[in-house]
């Protein structure tokens, strides 16, 4: 329990999430790390800023998996309701209280319920980073799962958001209902045409930028992989 909570701690001063309020800008600058796709404990995942480059909370939790394109057997960053909890802490959704609450969620079908909305959502939003038909049984399994446990109790609203307290964050259903309405409302709100897949991770961002150039997930990233393994080929190895 005193781990949990110191960690959590840690995170919340470390982290210091911007407002996902649309439009954002995007934070290159603040880039120092360049092991993003790396957890530092193989029990946990350490969320960094650069889990966070999708430009709406929606598109965070559709990147939570290592890599799309190519996926590792290591691929899952959701590997507990405690990475679960820290990260609503990182993405600024939730207060330390409130991410502690859904760490300890004990539900065994919590983990698969939200993979399950991660998902859901990235299948969408692909389609439409992809231009094609937006296929209509995920979106409608998200309607489904955001109504989820909304007419069992009164609960609060910030905006189109769910506005959850410490103690709702407790029970699964509602949290899982709060990340589909996050899907929902980026569904409704992004600029489609400035929604874009990595070409080599396929983790989906919106573009802020001025020129509407932006084609990486992050330039020292992915960007970079690419320019090595071009080199590499240049090289013939
Ligand atoms: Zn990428």
């Amino acid at each position: 329990m005193m781990g949990l909570h110191t960690s959590l701690l840690d995170l919340s001063s470390a982290m210091k999430p911007d407002n996902y309020a649309y439009p954002v800008t995007t934070r290159c600058n603040r880039i120092t790390r360049l092991k993003r796709l790396r957890s530092l404990s193989s029990d946990h995942t350490a969320w960094v800023p650069e889990h966070f480059i999708g430009g709406h909370p929606a598109l965070d939790l559709s990147n939570a998996v290592h890599d799309r394109r190519a996926p590792s057997p290591d691929n899952e960053l959701f590997k507990s309701a405690r990475d679960v909890g820290t990260w609503l802490l990182a993405a600024g959704l939730a207060d330390e209280r409130g991410a502690g609450a859904v760490a300890e969620i004990r539900d065994r079908h919590f983990l698969n319920g939200v993979r399950e909305i991660r998902e859901l959502s990235y299948k969408v939003f692909d389609a439409i980073a992809s231009d094609v038909e937006i296929p209509s049984q995920p979106l409608g399994l998200l309607f489904s799962r955001a109504a989820r446990g909304l007419e069992a109790q009164p609960v609060g609203w910030n905006s189109a958001r769910l506005d959850l307290t410490s103690n709702q964050w407790r029970d699964s259903t509602l949290v899982t209902a709060f990340l589909a309405h996050l899907s929902i409302e980026a569904f409704f709100t992004l600029p489609r045409t400035r929604l874009h897949a990595c070409p080599r991770c396929g983790w989906l961002f919106i573009d802020t930028s001025r020129g509407g150039k932006r084609r990486w997930c992050n330039m020292r990233i992915c960007g970079n992989r690419e320019k090595i393994s071009r080199h590499r080929g240049h090289m013939g190895t």
